[in-house]
């Protein structure tokens, strides 16, 4: 190819894929964006994105004995997170009412939100003898902040840790963002005792206390005291056949 030629051929394609470059805003500066997320932990971090689970068409869990929404409780939850956070973060809410977003793209609008750490809040269903917090994550680099979030909501819930805990699951909201990420059920709504702590607003707000002050500790101190990294795994991204959200 002639050296015009092939000025006038690499033009146009280079404008195309500058075209095609997806403008994205750096992540928190102290951390940044990392696909696998092999890493320690966030720290020094100030901008977090919060996600209340569901929304709109998709109620999620609806409580037996209550007849409250999981979308509902979830976004007065994050609400509260974000209100709690207060001036010290900036806080994204990733719905701010009752919308529906799909799974795949929250995790779209999380990597171009500038966050450093996501938080997604949910309230759990299953077996009506089953109950207690749970805390989903995957990444290395979200282990010591699960570990945190998962103490915090442990100590606030009257019925202590439950049957699964602390669990490293791959879903779409914990491998799929490149960001720390953590997934939170805040308590059972299948369960008796649980759902009526979870209708009480002071609860609500009890537990987004203790999830705030377990954000501003890993900010504050990183991974100290979190325990060792679990071993890093190479997967693929999740897609919704995997698992249940
Ligand atoms: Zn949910």
């Amino acid at each position: 190819m002639s050296p015009i030629l092939k000025f006038t051929f690499c033009l146009p394609f280079a404008a195309l894929l500058a075209s095609c470059t997806v403008a994205r805003p750096p992540a928190d500066s102290h951390y940044g964006h990392d696909v696998y997320g092999h890493r320690p932990g966030p720290k020094g971090f100030r901008t977090i994105i919060i996600d209340a689970g569901h929304g709109g068409k998709d109620s999620g869990a609806v409580s037996p004995i209550t007849q409250q929404k999981e979308k509902d409780l979830a976004l007065d939850t994050a609400k509260r997170i974000g209100r709690t956070l207060g001036r010290d973060f900036k806080v994204i809410l990733m719905r701010s009412d009752d919308t529906f977003i799909d799974l795949d793209e929250r995790v779209v609008r999380v990597d171009r939100s500038g966050a450093a750490v996501l938080i997604s809040m949910h309230y759990n269903s299953g077996p009506s003898n089953c109950r207690g917090p749970e805390t989903y994550y995957w990444r290395v680099d979200s282990h010591g902040l699960a570990t945190r979030l998962h103490q915090a909501m442990c100590r606030t819930c009257p019925t202590g840790n439950s049957c699964r805990g602390l669990v490293r699951r791959r879903i779409r909201l914990t491998r799929n963002p490149q960001i720390p990420c953590v997934l939170l059920e805040g308590g059972y709504l299948s369960n008796s005792v649980e759902s009526r702590l979870v209708s009480d607003a002071n609860y609500r707000q009890k537990l987004a206390t203790a999830i705030a002050s377990a954000i501003r500790t890993q900010s504050a101190i990183g991974d100290s005291g979190t325990g060792p990294l679990p071993r890093p795994i190479d997967s693929p991204p999740s897609r919704p056949t995997d698992a249940k959200e």
